[in-house]
């Protein structure tokens, strides 16, 4: 399988470039040059199968013979090894047609551990064959560095450093990260706000002597891989539900529209998706596009699900590629002038055509809080505010009544107590294997807001020391 960029003139590259690369050099995000194909016996094939063997079938076809079969098979099973339901992505469901597909079960209690699991191993399993290393570097408002922590932790070619903000994320979330005491993991509690954190981690990815001595590197939202290994629990669901022989449709939250884009991908390899319902809260960049055809940026405001809060959606920009019927310079000279004057619009036709997968809706604080209290009053079930967003999306949406629609229930209840309790009156309690957080120990290094004090702390600390 090859890659190509969004924007026409980086390098073709092949899975392991891919993997590495992240950003393409143009500024593009990286596809695959064709969809691999599913047939409907090969989809029938899967029902009954564990996500491990799904997940191999599904992402075969991306890697090519970049890895060996049975080090990918032997990866992905150490990657879903850690999640606390045997099915790794279990249904549960809510009403006649209508299911959240649950994917907090990994280490960190949110969906990004499902396709991270598996980016650290693949990591650290091409760097071992290529006997080189990286040191990774991250901002976090409190989120989603403990992904990253649980992914890079205890990897032999992988140092990683997470930069938060002194005493402004929440104390599970500081715990969720502070608590690894790996040794190859290094929290960082930086004197100073989440921007903070963001200019000192870009300052030392454009220090290019320091960049190359430390060999920096990201897992950051638009790295294909993680978008692969998203594509498998949409079909994972599907399959379990009787596809491709019972119409279902998605629902699902988003920020960088990196898991509705999985959603999209495993369409164009055959699982059949009668709708695909976006979810927005307040800041309602995509929810306009979709109603308006216009992509125009305005603030961001706070809510109750922070990890959507988002100005710009950057892997919209792998649809927008498809809508434009994959040219690469028209979309360059799109996102350039998106850059500049913070909009742009695509034609009624372009638009209409997106309009027959997607619906897009706004979900307010009010209404997530509403949806958390009444699917809790019918259910029993306690949403997060995330989900909340995803499932208020797809109860706005009218679909034929045998159409079985999947909520993607994208982080654990407990991870976001606050808005939950003030809901449904009920603090959630965490799972099992946290249920000990605040016992463990923690381990950070406070550092003044100053990049040299970083630099000096990060190549001290790094296994690279004296390697180069
Ligand atoms: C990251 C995240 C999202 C948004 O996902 P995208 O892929 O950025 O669209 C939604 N909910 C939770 C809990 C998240 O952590």
């Amino acid at each position: 399988m090859k890659y190509v960029s969004t924007r026409g003139s980086a390098p073709i590259l092949d899975f392991e470039q891919v993997l590495l690369a992240g950003l393409a050099e143009d500024g593009g995000l990286y596809v695959p040059q064709s969809w691999p194909q599913f047939s409907a016996d090969e989809l029938r094939a899967m029902r009954g199968l564990s996500y491990v063997e799904i997940a191999r079938r599904v992402m075969t076809p991306f890697i090519g013979d970049a890895i060996a079969p049975a080090d990918f098979a032997r990866i992905v099973e150490d990657a879903y090894a850690g999640f606390d339901h045997k099915a790794v992505t279990p249904l549960k469901q809510l009403d006649q047609n209508f299911w959240v597909l649950e994917l907090f079960h990994g280490p960190t209690l949110a969906f990004k551990d499902v396709a991270l699991q598996l980016l650290g191993r693949l990591f650290d399993h091409v760097l071992t064959k290529r006997g080189e290393r990286v040191t990774i570097v991250g901002a976090t408002s409190g989120d989603t560095g403990s992904a990253a922590i649980e992914a890079c932790r205890d990897r032999a070619s992988i140092d990683i450093f997470i930069l938060h903000p002194r005493g402004r994320t929440s104390e599970v979330q500081r715990r969720q990260m502070t608590t690894v005491l790996s040794s190859n993991v290094h929290n960082i509690a930086l004197e100073g706000t989440f921007d903070d954190c963001q200019d000192q981690v870009k300052a030392m990815f454009n220090d290019p002597a320091f960049r190359a001595s430390q060999r920096l590197s990201a897992v950051n939202s638009i790295n294909w891989a993680r978008i692969m290994a998203q594509i498998v629990y949409y079909i994972a669901a599907g399959v379990a539900l009787g596809a491709p022989d019972r119409r279902i449709a998605f629902s699902v939250p988003t920020g960088n529209f990196g898991n509705v884009y999985a959603a999209y991908a495993a369409k164009q390899m055959g699982l059949p998706i009668e709708k695909l319902v976006v979810g927005s809260n307040r800041n309602d960049i995509l929810t306009r596009f979709f109603n308006s055809g216009e992509m125009k940026i305005t603030g961001v405001e706070p809510s109750l699900s922070p990890s959507m809060d988002i100005q710009v959606s950057s892997n919209f920009e792998r649809l927008l590629f498809d809508m434009m019927d994959r040219d690469g310079r028209q979309l360059a000279e799109t996102m350039t002038s998106f850059r500049a004057s913070g909009s742009f619009a695509v034609g009624d036709n372009q638009l209409g055509n997106a309009k027959q997968l997607f619906e897009a809706h706004r979900i307010d604080d009010a209404q997530t809080q509403d949806i958390i209290r009444t699917i809790h009053a019918e259910t029993g079930e306690i949403l997060d505010p995330h989900t909340a967003v995803g499932v208020g999306a797809g109860r706005a949406v009218s679909l034929d009544p045998d159409i079985a629609l999947i909520a993607l229930a994208c982080a654990h209840p407990a991870k976001f107590p606050d808005a939950v309790e003030q809901a449904t009156g009920i603090r959630p309690a965490l799972p099992r294997h946290l249920a000990d957080l605040y016992e463990r120990e923690e381990r950070v290094t406070v550092l003044p807001n100053d990049l040299a004090a970083l630099q000096k702390y990060v190549s001290e600390k790094t296994r690279l020391k004296g390697a180069a």
